[in-house]
């Protein structure tokens, strides 16, 4: 039987037999023994499985990746050492230069910046839609050279929640795979290969890893996308491989081709491994994972309640809100919760959420997101900086939008201490 996702948070992945450590061992080595070359050249050809340079594979990322595909429902899953490399990993493996991406307008600016800017520059072609575009918007962004759609379950940090269906069956219906970045809810809240999609990715940085020790990323395959019915558009996975003497890797490695391709060739060539103590101490952190998404929901929607019942307030995002714009949308998608994260504007501007924001104790001004500590953000002037006016409205970031990253301490104390920074105005 399936273990629930709290078992799989502490269990999953490593599994040690006899004898051996009961946690999870650092494999802190670049290179692995062999007593032949003729054993060793086998694993070069992908011809067995086995270690044989980190920037490949190391057992400690492994394990982990193993874990984090088992929370997803995946096949098989893979680490990167940051969540931007996951993203352009998890597309560039499937789709090069000529290509043409559709993504989701509402997304995490240096996804937006990857997207916009590196990938154009490198000759990708990319039309941003709004998620809440009309099937036939949707269908008129298609193109014949369109090889995959991406967007995020919820967006970082609009809080738009992601319409899992619209944008599964047109992706469906033109034969290329939904990948969507599931940082924000994670496994724990939000199940996007049981809604559809084919390919998750996560910056393992923020509620993952969850105490803002470690910069990391993976991709996580459902297994489930049909590359061979659409061979045309997915030669890289469908034709033999030169670089490995023409083997294939659908018809060599099945369900785990995707993940295996972009272990073999993109990692292996544009080498964002993660460090195996940094792949550690993320596994530390997914032990605990399901146990923090309940505390950070539990407290984000009282200090998102506290919040809209304020004057000082102009607006709140939450969508464990009733009333919020994705609230129904939430409940179908994410039964159990969304995420610790809530946007809101303070009355009197960008001048007002800037004295608001240094007048908090307790909630830090940090750049990042989702991990134990309160802390607040304010995008236009920091993540967003890049961005202009009008790409900010797209992407549903105002100029007095402060995102707010509720912790795990005692809710009473993060709305004692929002009282006394709203008291200041
Ligand atoms: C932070 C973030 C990223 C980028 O991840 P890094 O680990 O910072 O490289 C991508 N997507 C989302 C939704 C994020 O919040």
């Amino acid at each position: 039987m399936d273990k629930h996702i709290d078992t799989l948070c502490v269990q999953a992945g490593y599994t040690p037999k006899n004898g051996e450590p009961r946690i999870l061992p650092i494999a802190q080595s670049t290179t692995y023994k062999y007593d032949s070359s003729v054993a060793m050249g086998q694993l070069f050809d992908l011809e067995a499985e086995g270690y044989f340079y980190t920037r490949l594979q190391n057992p400690t990322n492994d394990y982990v990746a193993a874990k984090i595909a088992a929370l997803e429902g995946g096949t098989a899953a893979m680490l990167t050492s940051s969540g931007q490399a996951a993203n352009f990993y998890a597309i560039f493996n499937i789709a090069s230069a000529g290509d043409h991406i559709i993504s989701s307008s509402a997304i995490y600016g240096g996804t937006f910046n990857l997207l916009n800017v590196t990938m154009r520059k490198m000759g990708f072609e990319i039309t941003f839609v709004d998620p809440d575009c009309t099937e036939e918007e949707l269908e008129a962004a298609f193109q014949d050279n369109t090889k995959c759609v991406f967007g995020e379950s919820i967006s970082n940090p609009s809080l738009n929640v992601f319409d899992f269906e619209k944008f599964a069956n047109a992706a469906h219906r033109h034969g290329v795979p939904l990948i969507v970045d599931n940082t924000f809810p994670t496994p724990v809240n939000c199940r996007p290969f049981e809604l559809g999609v084919d390919i998750v990715t996560h910056s393992t940085t923020k509620y993952m890893d969850g105490h803002a020790t470690s910069v990391g990323g993976a991709i996580v395959d459902s297994g489930k996308f049909d590359w061979d019915a659409h061979a045309d558009k997915f030669p890289g996975l469908t034709q033999p491989d030169d670089s490995y003497h023409g083997i294939t890797y659908t018809e060599k490695f099945g369900d785990k081709a995707y993940i295996t391709k972009a272990t073999a060739q993109v990692m292996r060539d544009l080498g964002s491994i993660p460090s195996p103590h940094n792949a550690f101490l993320l596994n530390l952190g997914l032990e605990t994972l399901s146990l923090r998404m309940e505390r950070h929901c539990a407290n984000a929607q009282k200090v998102a309640e506290y919040l809209a019942a304020n004057e000082k307030i102009s607006y709140v995002s939450y969508p464990g809100l009733p009333g919020d714009k994705y609230y129904e949308r939430a409940k179908k998608y994410m039964p159990k919760g969304t995420c610790g994260v809530i946007s809101f504007g303070v009355k009197g501007g960008r001048d007002a959420a800037t004295k608001f924001m240094d007048s908090l104790k307790l909630a830090a001004i940090v750049t990042h997101v989702a991990d134990v500590r309160t802390c607040v953000l304010h995008p236009a002037s920091t993540t967003h900086r890049q961005l202009t006016d009008q790409q900010l409205e797209e992407c549903g970031v105002f100029p007095d939008l402060i995102r707010l990253s509720v912790g795990i301490e005692h809710a009473e104390d993060i709305i004692a201490d929002i009282q006394q920074a709203l008291g200041t105005l």
